[in-house]
């Protein structure tokens, strides 16, 4: 992959853990690596072809002075998601943060962090069969489109299906959509059940009825198998109401 470097751009700036640091400040050096296609510019020669560096290095300054952190770390994680949410165009960002007078009372070069956030597509898997169902879909869907690091890329159509797996209760709305996000999966599993919290959903019975469901179904062809996050979702091959819709949206998937 092409990539765009800025190299140890010099802030003085306040983070630390110890009072002093947030007091005086000292200087830091941050390094980006701007994954992206460089080769549209390369024939062009247009500067809306590409992503400027110019603008690249004034966000990260703006980023990494607008607040005051104990760690290094979170300096690093905050400037990459401001420079994927700034620039689509950008597959992944890696940030790397020098602290070479950070207060350690031994001799050294510099300590450093670095750290890399890159693009994903999720599938996730809609459903609802109580209340004003469509209602609680556009709700979950605008929920979606307002959270930082996500954006809805495709969206399939939404099928009336039979209730699963046994309960008695009323049919379905059920639908699939894309997301391209810079979520890690337990973090867009968190953001999920916020959501479907928002939409006033109660656990009571498994597969019982419900105001809304929100399942990550694929997560690029990520394979995990952990008690609270399974990826692929693991009954989703039986499922015609995940397929169909599914196909609508991304029929080149090969599961
Ligand atoms: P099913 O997962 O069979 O469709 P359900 O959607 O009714 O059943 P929930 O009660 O919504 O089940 O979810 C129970 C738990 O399943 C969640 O709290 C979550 O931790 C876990 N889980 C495991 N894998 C996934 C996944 N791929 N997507 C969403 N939740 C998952
Ligand atoms: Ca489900
Ligand atoms: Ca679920």
């Amino acid at each position: 992959m092409d990539k765009i470097m800025i190299e140890k751009l010099h802030i003085y700036a306040y983070h630390g853990v110890h009072a002093s640091e947030k007091e005086n400040g000292q200087d830091f050096y941050v390094s980006a690596v701007l994954f992206t296609d460089l080769y549209k510019a390369g024939r062009s020669d247009a500067l809306e072809d590409t992503v400027s560096y110019s603008d690249a290095a004034k966000l990260i300054y703006r980023v990494f002075t607008a607040e005051k952190y104990d760690l290094i770390e979170r300096a690093a994680v905050t400037v990459a998601e401001a420079l994927l949410d700034a620039f689509p165009a950008l597959r992944a960002a890696e940030v790397r943060v020098d602290k070479p007078d950070a207060p350690i009372g031994l001799e050294f070069d510099t300590v450093s962090v670095e750290i890399t956030l890159s693009r994903h597509t999720a599938y996730i898997g809609i459903g609802s069969n109580m209340g004003d169902r469509l209602k609680f879909i556009d709700k979950a869907l605008a929920m979606l489109e307002e959270t930082p690091g996500i954006s809805v890329t495709a969206k399939s159509s939404i099928i009336e299906t039979e209730p699963y797996g046994g309960v008695e209760q009323d049919p379905f709305l059920n639908g699939v959509i894309e997301l391209n996000t810079r979520l890690r999966p337990y973090d867009l599993l968190d953001r999920l059940h916020e959501i479907e919290n928002a939409c006033g959903r109660v656990r009571t019975i498994h597969w019982g009825p419900r105001t809304l469901d929100l399942d990550i179904l694929l997560y690029d062809d990520l394979h995990m198998n952990e008690k609270e996050l399974t990826i692929p979702h693991p009954d989703m091959k039986n499922r015609e109401f995940v397929l169909k819709p599914l196909a609508e949206i991304a029929p080149h998937l090969i599961l």
